[in-house]
């Protein structure tokens, strides 16, 4: 019988201290383990250490999936899943907002392995099927987006991966696996930053993937060859992080949702960007797919509110590149993740200097709305 969500972020793939009877699972840290007489080698390489296996475990259980593995960041994750899946002469789909860093991969390296890629125009289904070749083979998608938090109806993308025998991939590290479970919907793999949620602490690099057991044996073998292994300390740290990723994520939920309906109402703020609102366009289609609606959103300032001071003018909240931790974390994107963009591809993607993304952490939510009011008003 699958447990609930919290009990699975506790206790599921830890491992007994069969020596001392110790509550939490001990860390392994060899490298080097027998080959003779036993039923399996252990490498860390081979993502097979016993605290890798933790996560791989975790992972796949939150996921409904069933098997896993980590990874030493979430571009490790990324580019081992997507090699793992196109060899030269292939073809890609890729949704049109994708994390900045994936951009990257995709338009510095797949030319120099003959991997042929295009981006869609809009997140529509027909967006994702107007795009598709006869050498497509994967269809990869991001929900909610970075960092204008669209929403891709991800049932209607899985559909369009079967009918066109596509592989699919989601990045769903913005959900968490407490708000979102992908393959419930058809998808085939489920990638995550374990950076963010998962580790939720802003003190870990990590990634993970999940998958049926065939399709992550493909990763695992094209993982083994690339080698961006994570280490049996920061699994370790992984685990001890996700032991609390459920109650995390509903307070992430819960402030997000408060913080993104006083800002709606606030007269110093164009425009909000939350799955959760009811006039987020896509709000239905997020109901469906998702349990809650996350700790990310974005808003833009009036024309006469600086954003640069405005981020200065913050006291609790801090400007920061990363998200996903417990403690609230400010980013405007053309100084930072879209700052290498041309000013017609930011219009084009609906990114000014008004916008900014908040990461809402779960300090008390009235802390967090007294420091944004206090700092509307410089
Ligand atoms: C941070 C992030 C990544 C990349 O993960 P790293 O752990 O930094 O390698 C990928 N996707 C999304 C949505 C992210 O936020």
């Amino acid at each position: 019988m699958s447990k609930g969500k919290h009990t699975t972020c506790i206790h599921t793939g830890e491992i007994k201290d069969t020596q001392f009877g110790g509550a939490i699972s001990p860390i392994f840290m060899a490298s080097s383990y027998p080959y003779m007489d036993t039923e399996k080698v252990r490498y860390p390489r081979y993502f097979n250490t016993p605290n890798q296996e933790v996560i791989a475990k975790k992972i796949a259980a939150l996921e409904n999936a069933e098997a896993g593995l980590p990874f030493a960041s979430g571009i490790a994750a990324i580019s081992t899943t997507l090699f793992a899946f196109l060899k030269q002469g292939d073809h890609v789909v890729f949704q049109n907002e994708i994390y900045g860093g994936a951009y990257n991969l995709v338009q510095e390296e797949f030319e120099n392995f003959g991997i042929d890629y295009s981006f869609t125009k809009g997140i529509e289904p027909s967006d994702f099927e107007e795009k598709i070749t006869n050498k497509t083979k994967v269809i990869y998608l991001e929900t909610p987006s970075n960092p204008l938090l669209t929403i891709t109806d991800i049932k209607a993308v899985a559909e369009l991966g079967k009918k066109h025998k596509l592989i699919t991939i989601i990045d769903n590290t913005f959900a968490s696996p407490i708000n979102q479970t992908p393959l419930d919907f058809g998808i085939d793999i489920s990638i995550h930053s374990a950076t963010k949620y998962l580790g939720g602490h802003s003190d870990i690099l990590a990634g993970a993937v999940a998958g049926s057991e065939a399709h992550i044996h493909k990763i695992f073998n094209k993982g083994k060859n690339l080698g961006g292994n994570i280490s049996d300390f920061m699994c370790y740290l992984l685990e001890r992080s996700i032991k609390t990723l459920g109650i995390r994520v509903e307070k992430h939920n819960d402030n997000a949702q408060i913080v993104a309906e006083f800002l709606e109402q606030s007269k110093f703020v164009k425009k909000v960007y939350y799955p959760g609102l009811k006039n987020h366009p896509n709000h239905d289609i997020a109901k469906a797919q998702m349990s809650g609606y996350g700790g990310m959103l974005s808003f833009e300032l009036i024309d006469n509110l600086d954003a640069k001071a405005f981020q200065k003018a913050l006291k609790l909240i801090k400007p920061s590149m990363s998200l996903a931790g417990v403690e609230s974390t400010i980013l405007m994107p053309t100084l930072t993740s879209h700052a290498l963009l041309s000013e017609k591809e930011r219009k084009k993607q609906g990114i000014d200097d008004s916008l900014l993304r908040l990461s809402v952490g779960i300090e008390n939510v009235e802390d967090i709305i007294e420091d944004l009011s206090q700092a509307f008003k410089i």
